[in-house]
């Protein structure tokens, strides 16, 4: 299989790239390097076209498969990108569907658990609507992300775009950018440098947590099928802000403390609970995680410690 991967220098795209690659299919990454980083892709036999999917592509020949993993994706983008998140969203998006259609080839959507926004239903199952502050600090994010979704399947009613969508929920792991203010790879920073770790609040918010490795695995598991979804692709374990810190001080071995500080301003709207429902996922696609939070956290702070720079 020919792969065009659009967002392939960042980090889950990097981890996709490298999975597509290893089981065959020849790969070419399209990166405009605005959140990701060229050395993610060291080693990953990959062709790197630097480009902006806004503007128009150029011609790259044919491909069976378009991977739209391309958008920044931290809350510390939504305050400093937010109309480039909008415009890689909308725009970028539909460059990238109207390949796909021209080519026949198979698309997948990243999408993203926040288009359940600060949910009102627990866990979240694909046919939750969300709910969604259409003009808050993430609406940047949320709403590129839902018109995205939109736009994907309006593509496939329209022109019988062959289309597959994942809702990523938050997901961890080796060559995470180390200070994009992220909360895994912020404690563990943190943590290496004992430094104090900034717990948010009082800490009783909630996320679940899924290793990369099992997030590529779910991706594969949407590309390779041949129904639209969208599939919740997350691990259903949850653990509050507070649990997840004293963890990573546990598993680094750290002198840090633990300190509760107060929300950021940017962060008003912080969604309090979430947790994926991936019946779906199992059912539909056979895919579920397997690799348990201290396996994953104890492997990228492994990473984290073997590679200076991000320590
Ligand atoms: P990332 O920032 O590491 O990767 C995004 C990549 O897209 C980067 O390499 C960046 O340079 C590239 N990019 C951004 N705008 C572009 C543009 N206009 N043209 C070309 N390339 C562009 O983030 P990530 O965590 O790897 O996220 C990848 C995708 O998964 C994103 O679409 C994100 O919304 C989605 N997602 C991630 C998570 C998560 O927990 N990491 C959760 C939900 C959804
Ligand atoms: N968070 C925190 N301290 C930090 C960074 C984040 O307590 O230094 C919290 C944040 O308030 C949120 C959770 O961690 O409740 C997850 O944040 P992240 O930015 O990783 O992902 P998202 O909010 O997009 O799910």
């Amino acid at each position: 299989m020919r792969a065009l991967l659009a967002g392939g220098g960042g980090f889950i795209g990097s981890h996709l790239a490298e999975a597509l690659v290893a089981r065959g299919d020849e790969v070419v990454v399209v990166d405009d390097f605005s959140t990701g980083r060229r050395e993610n892709l060291a080693g990953i036999v990959v062709e790197v076209v630097e480009h902006d999917v806004v503007a128009s592509l150029p011609d790259l020949g044919r491909f069976d498969a378009v991977l739209n993993l391309a958008s920044p994706a931290s809350p510390d983008d939504f305050r400093t990108r937010p109309l480039e998140i909008l415009a890689v969203g909308s725009r970028g998006t539909w460059n990238l569907l109207d390949l796909a259609a021209a080519e026949g080839a198979r698309f997948l959507q990243a999408s993203t658990s926040e288009v359940y926004g600060d949910p009102l239903v627990h866990p979240q199952a694909e046919d939750y609507h969300g709910n969604v502050d259409p003009n808050g600090p993430r609406s940047c994010y949320d709403e590129a992300k839902r018109f995205g979704e939109a736009l994907v399947v309006a593509h496939a009613g329209v022109h019988g775009t062959d289309v597959g969508i994942a809702r990523i929920f938050n997901t961890y792991g080796e060559r995470m950018a180390p200070a994009d203010g992220r909360v895994v790879n912020t404690f563990i920073a943190q943590a290496l440098a004992g430094e104090p770790l900034t717990v948010y609040g009082d800490g009783s918010q909630t996320r679940s947590f899924c290793h990369v490795s099992d997030q590529v695995a779910g991706l594969l598991a949407v590309l390779g099928h041949d129904g639209r979804g969208p599939f919740n692709v997350g691990n259903p374990v949850e653990v509050t802000m507070l649990e997840l810190a004293e963890k990573v001080v546990e598993l680094t071995g750290s002198a840090s403390e633990v300190h509760l500080v107060d929300l950021p301003a940017e962060r008003t709207g912080d969604p309090a609970r979430r947790r994926p429902d991936i019946t779906r996922a199992r059912e539909v696609l056979g895919w579920e995680p397997t690799v348990g939070l201290d396996e994953g956290l104890a492997r990228m702070i492994e990473h984290f410690r073997s590679n200076e720079d991000l320590g």
